[in-house]
């Protein structure tokens, strides 16, 4: 069959699924919307009322306080959004300008510039078909390759600079191979420090994602499974890097009852007390939350049973997902047309659809970064989709 038959042919299939999922689009169905449906409105109306809608208040140690529990670790601080977060956790698990950063290259691309703003360089890694993250296997092998063990750290023998830490990414909420991460860190002496961004409410091996490395950031984006509007916070189990991150977030400044005394140059991260109202009344809501989507992930396993164009992605063995984004990847022997194909057919027919991030290698500002071959991720690129995932529409139709 000629290309473009085949590709109208998938894309009509495509949609009949899709409508057997959500039903009809009624004008369009947004990829990820924040609900609101606990106490966001009466604890934001408490900010106004009391005056406290700034850089300290009650909510933001209540919020960090309930971010820490959720991600199973002892200590949470909130920042203004979760690419200062990254920023902060990678300076804080000692990342220094001149050094390597290892991370996907598919990731979004505030985790590649959180590295850059510290005045390192993000180094480029292939991912796994089976979590969609960073592959243990393909990252040991690349650094039998590369790295060479000097006393004072790991060294890139190609660049001569240090590599500093490596930076997993929990792809769509879907924990990477923690277990296969956190062996071949150890083996070369790398930290590890986890972009949850995606990932909150998940579990790796009964373990919430956020706990598995040095530190981790998550987010709060308003496109995230629970949002403050904009927001991010670190969560560590180390409680002196949590305290320099709440210094070095709020200006460093030296407490005391009238000095303004700094004792390093500071950031001025701080989550507004506003916003970590919204953030309480929607971290009571997560566990709910979770299990909605994990519903209307079971919905779209369902309707796309059988579908010969593609698979949705399932959790990876011995992984819980917050199943953030639905992904439908196509299969292997796709055209090359097929994905963009979709793309079209389908934003046009009311469905949000969204390819996955340009990899990070082929932007103009990293195409000369360091990287290991990335067959996979270059493969996931042209067959990744990811359909509408609001929390509602588990209950839609
Ligand atoms: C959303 C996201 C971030 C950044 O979070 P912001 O709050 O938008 O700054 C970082 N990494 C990944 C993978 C993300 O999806």
């Amino acid at each position: 069959m000629d290309e473009t038959l085949k590709n109208t042919a998938l894309l009509e299939e495509a949609l009949e699924r899709l409508r057997s999922v959500l039903g009809p689009s009624d004008g369009f169905i947004p990829l990820h919307v924040p609900e609101f449906l606990g106490e966001e409105r009466a604890l934001v109306a408490n900010c106004i009322d009391t005056g406290w809608v700034s850089s300290v208040g009650a909510y933001v140690d209540q919020f960090e306080r309930d971010v820490a529990a959720a991600c199973g670790t002892a200590y949470g601080v909130a920042v203004v959004n979760g690419t200062a977060a990254l920023e902060l956790g990678m300076k804080l698990a000692g990342v220094q300008a001149g050094d390597e950063v290892i991370m996907p290259a598919l990731t979004f691309v505030a985790t590649a510039n959180a590295a850059h703003h510290l005045g390192a360089i993000p180094h480029f890694v292939d991912s796994a078909l089976d979590t969609l993250g960073l592959d243990p296997v393909a990252l040991g092998a690349h650094l039998r390759r590369i790295s060479q063990a000097r006393p004072d750290g790991l060294y890139n023998r190609e660049t001569g600079r240090r590599i500093s830490c490596v930076v997993p990414m929990h792809v769509f909420g879907h924990p990477a191979d923690l277990d296969g991460l956190t062996g071949v860190a150890s083996e070369f002496g790398l930290t590890i420090v986890e972009d949850a961004a995606e990932s909150l409410g998940s579990r790796y091996k009964g373990r919430a994602c956020g706990s598995f490395g040095r530190v981790a950031a998550v987010s709060f984006n308003g496109n995230k499974i629970v949002t403050t509007g904009g927001g991010g916070a670190i969560v560590t189990d180390d409680e002196a890097l949590a305290r320099r991150a709440k210094h070095l977030s709020t200006t460093a400044k030296i407490a005391h009852p009238w000095a303004f005394v700094h004792d390093e140059p500071g950031y001025n991260y701080r989550l507004p007390n506003l916003n970590a109202a919204l953030g309480v009344a929607q971290m009571a809501q997560l566990s709910g939350r979770v299990e909605k989507k994990r519903r209307l992930a079971r919905r779209y396993f369902d309707g796309f049973s059988g579908f010969d164009g593609g698979t949705l992605f399932a959790e990876p063995e011995g992984a819980e997902s917050n199943y953030w984004l639905n992904t439908l990847v196509l299969a292997p022997d796709i055209g090359e047309t097929a994905r963009d194909t979709l793309l079209d057919g389908l934003n046009a027919a009311g469905y949000m659809a969204r390819p996955v991030w340009t990899l990070m290698h082929r932007l103009s500002f990293h195409t000369h970064a360091p990287r290991a071959p990335l067959p996979v991720a270059e493969d996931l690129e042209r067959r990744i989709i990811n359909l509408p995932s609001s929390a509602m529409l588990a209950d839609r139709a």
